[in-house]
């Protein structure tokens, strides 16, 4: 179980969290906003590779910060931006990331074995980064987030800058991971929690707009729409289209 208690973060003069409360367990959680919302903030925050100004995260009862090391080896993240060493095939990076998560040396090749299959980059994964389409490039980061078994796995934008079809492909390979896990995954882009999300947190301004099934925020903001007009009705009322 995951538990945010009143975080708030600012940059200078500018709150980006304004005291965000919410408590996660199994299942696909849609962190939904536009751009500049706070949500990478946000995850940047529940990965411990940033601190809040106040408020805390708790991992199963615990102070993420207390037990960090614990806690991020029950933790996959794949970042919004990342930059991917082109010279690497896509083994040479799975086995780094392992490295990094400190997976034994006996363990390393079936744990990597797992996620690439589950990615379906079985025949492409000893060729060089800079031969992958954008779609397979996000699946090998998808890959690396899923490696030895995190029980809570945040994807920022996970669908950017893919194409309609390789989009539908990474949203199924999600829906199949969230067995026994917490996923997070933060998009401006509706259809990609459609679906899947069993809530859907709406970040506005550095505020939990809500926290709900896509049911019950289409009932409360668009009862005769989709998720897609809860958005526009949320994020886009006034403005001029
Ligand atoms: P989102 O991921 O929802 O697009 P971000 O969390 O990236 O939103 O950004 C939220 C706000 O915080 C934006 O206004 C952004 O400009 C600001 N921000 C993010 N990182 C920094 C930083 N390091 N310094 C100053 N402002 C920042
Ligand atoms: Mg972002």
């Amino acid at each position: 179980m995951l538990e945010i208690k009143d975080l708030h973060k600012s940059y200078g003069e500018k709150q980006i969290l304004k005291g965000i409360n919410c408590t996660l367990d199994n299942g696909v959680y849609g962190l939904l906003g536009p751009n500049g919302a706070g949500k990478s903030t946000l995850m940047n925050i529940i990965t411990t590779n940033l601190k809040a100004d106040s408020g805390a995260v708790l991992w199963n009862g615990k102070n993420i910060e207390d037990d960090s090391d614990a806690y991020r080896a029950d933790l996959g993240y794949m970042p919004q931006q990342q930059g991917l060493y082109q010279g690497f095939t896509g083994m040479m990076f799975l086995n780094y990331i392992a490295t990094l998560k400190e997976v034994t040396k006996e363990d390393m090749k079936k744990s990597i074995e797992e996620v690439v299959k589950a990615v379906n980059l079985q025949t492409d994964i000893h060729r060089k980064i800079k031969t992958y389409s954008g779609g397979m490039k996000q699946r090998l980061l998808i890959a690396s987030a899923m490696i030895a078994h995190p029980k809570l796995i945040l994807f920022d934008e996970p669908t950017a800058g893919l194409d309609p079809k390789e989009r539908i492909r990474v949203k199924n390979m999600l829906m199949q991971l969230a067995k026994d896990k917490i996923i997070i995954v933060a998009t401006h882009i509706v259809p990609d929690i459609e679906n899947i999300a069993k809530e859907v947190l709406v970040l506005k301004d550095g505020v939990l707009l809500a926290e709900k099934s896509p049911e019950g925020l289409i009932r409360e903001y668009a009862p005769s729409g989709n998720l897609e007009d809860v958005y526009m009705k949320i994020f886009a009322d006034g403005e001029q289209i």
